[in-house]
């Protein structure tokens, strides 16, 4: 199953501060910003031809998000791969011995399943593998 780079995800401490930063970097007519509460995360995605920038703000303490800045600073959070099969692929990389920290899809921004792989299994990098619903 061939995986496609859907997004970046980089933390900020701010969107208010970063979203015009980006704009500048990436213009475009309308930034989409999105509060996903099941995760205490707003995002910003910014366009960028075969995939997007997502810039993911915490907005609770508990956050994931609020961890990561706390303990690494702001930067590249996870890379996003869609997926046709969402269940059917982490079925296989569980089988295969692959740490994950959703075993099950959960909703995530835009209203797509996404499930997180855990970086422990993946050499440090947190990836996120996504299977959209609908239309973005
Ligand atoms: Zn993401």
């Amino acid at each position: 199953m061939e995986k496609k780079l859907a997004h970046v995800g980089i933390a900020v401490k701010s969107l208010e501060v970063s979203v015009p930063l980006y704009a500048q970097l990436f213009p475009q007519e309308k930034v989409g910003i999105e509060e996903v509460p099941d995760q205490g995360v707003r995002v910003a995605f910014f366009r960028t031809g075969t995939c997007s920038i997502e810039l993911t703000e915490a907005t609770t303490r508990s956050s994931p998000i609020a961890k990561f800045i706390g303990k690494r600073g702001e930067g590249v959070h996870h890379l996003s791969f869609e997926v046709d099969d969402l269940p059917a692929e982490l079925a296989r990389l569980a089988a295969a011995g692959f740490r994950l920290i959703d075993d099950k899809p959960r909703t995530g921004a835009g209203g797509h399943l996404i499930a997180f792989l855990h970086p422990s299994s993946t050499n440090g990098v947190l990836i996120e593998l996504c299977q959209k619903s609908g239309e973005r």
